[in-house]
């Protein structure tokens, strides 16, 4: 297991970080590219509800370095209907501290602080074809996505994937095997910068108006990402058909959002000066001071409600507002339809009225 002491974590502040985390053993590590591995975990025994998953959700890992402990969040590319094993798969990222780590260091028989699998997006129950668009590493949630709708749903898959070179590409021969053994069901388009030039808004519209009553799943960075948002806009796609996980890191433990984005208008005024948190069935009033994240309140009160990013993309803090108001100061993952049955991002929330009820999922 890693030493947290040795990258200048004290102990104290790695029993906190992890908290929420299971060690996991790295049972393989799979050099994928030039620039990309795969870990292979093992579930110990016992713990394998825990890690029970959906396709398309993503494990969060919390790693110490250099007196910080950086939380990062790793797709899971294998897929519960025919993986034994979780598997995970990592791009190294120019600078990028904790990508380089894993794919430098890590080796099997190393145990990771891990965050059990959270994330919302995975397939809806519609019937309607679906068109993946992955960018590099975004690939790793479409691979699941894409063999878990092979094997339990009849929906015509199309994938299309940017890569900048031919040596880039994660997954090209499995890939190729899938279709193979689905003959007319998956359709793969490779875009490759040094072939056939950068993708443009254009080209990407060309490829989704074929398609335009399916689902469109799209995950890559964050340029990749916004020529597509804008392809499929142009395309009046509406927003219910669109799915998306952006890969970000988190801001560093160190570095605050600017705290009038936190109070913006004049929340202590009407604060609550405790808030009912029910967790794991039970009922807890739980202190709260004027501006602060119930799920602040609700650790500083000793409980241990999940949490990861703290950041507002991963929904791992996830709970429902029973009674009362919130402000959210940060939503990249929840839709209106669960904005609108009542669920909030306790990492996010800061309380806007006198009366706070919160319930955590059992
Ligand atoms: C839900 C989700 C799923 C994801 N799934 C995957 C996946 O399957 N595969 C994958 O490869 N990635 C995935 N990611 C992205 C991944 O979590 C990381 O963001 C990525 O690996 C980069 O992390 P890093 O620590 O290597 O880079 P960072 O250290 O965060 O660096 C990122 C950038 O910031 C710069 N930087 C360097 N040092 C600092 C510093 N001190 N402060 C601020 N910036 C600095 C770097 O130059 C670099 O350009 C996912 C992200 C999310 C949110």
């Amino acid at each position: 297991m890693l030493d947290p002491t040795q990258a200048g974590v004290s102990e104290q502040d790695w029993r906190e970080a992890t908290s929420s985390c299971e060690l996991l053993g790295v049972a393989d590590v799979v050099r994928e590219t030039h620039d990309a591995c795969s870990l292979v975990f093992d579930v110990p025994d016992g713990r394998e509800e825990r890690f029970r998953y959906r396709a398309g959700q993503f494990l969060s890992f919390k790693v110490p370095h250099a007196g910080k402990v950086l939380t990062r969040s790793y797709s899971l590319s294998s897929s519960p209907e025919c993986d034994p094993r979780l598997k995970v798969t990592v791009k190294r990222i120019e600078d990028g501290r904790v990508s380089n780590w894993i794919n430098d260091a890590v080796e099997p028989g190393d145990a990771l602080s891990v965050v059990p699998p959270a994330g919302l997006f995975v397939l809806n129950e519609k019937a309607r074809p679906i068109t993946f668009f992955a960018g590099g590493s975004g690939i790793t949630p479409c691979m699941s996505l894409l063999k878990t709708a092979l094997l339990t749903t009849d929906r015509r898959l199309r994938l299309i994937y940017a890569n900048r070179d031919e040596r880039s590409i994660i997954f090209g021969s499995e890939l190729e095997t899938w279709a193979g053994r689905h003959p007319g069901r998956l359709s793969i388009h490779h875009s490759l910068d040094d072939r056939d030039g950068l993708l443009d808004v254009k080209r990407l519209e060309h490829q989704a108006v074929d398609c335009l009553e399916g689902d469109f799943y799209l995950c890559g960075p964050g340029v990749f990402m916004d020529l597509v948002e804008r392809a499929l806009a142009a395309l009046h796609i509406p927003s219910d058909q669109i799915h998306i996980e952006r890969f970000v890191s988190p801001l560093d433990p160190d570095v605050d959002r600017a705290s009038e984005e936190i109070t913006g208008g004049d929340v202590s005024a009407v604060a609550p000066e405790s808030i009912t948190v029910v967790l794991d069935g039970r009922e807890h009033e739980v202190e709260y001071e004027a501006e602060e994240r119930v799920l602040s309140a609700a650790r500083r009160a000793g409980l241990a409600p999940p949490f990861s990013c703290e950041e507002g993309y991963c929904s791992c803090c996830m709970a429902k507002l029973a009674e009362g108001k919130v402000r959210m100061v940060a939503n990249d993952c929840l839709t209106p339809d669960l904005l609108e049955e009542g669920w909030i991002l306790t990492c996010q929330s800061v309380c806007v009225s006198r009366n706070v009820r919160v319930e955590y999922p059992d």
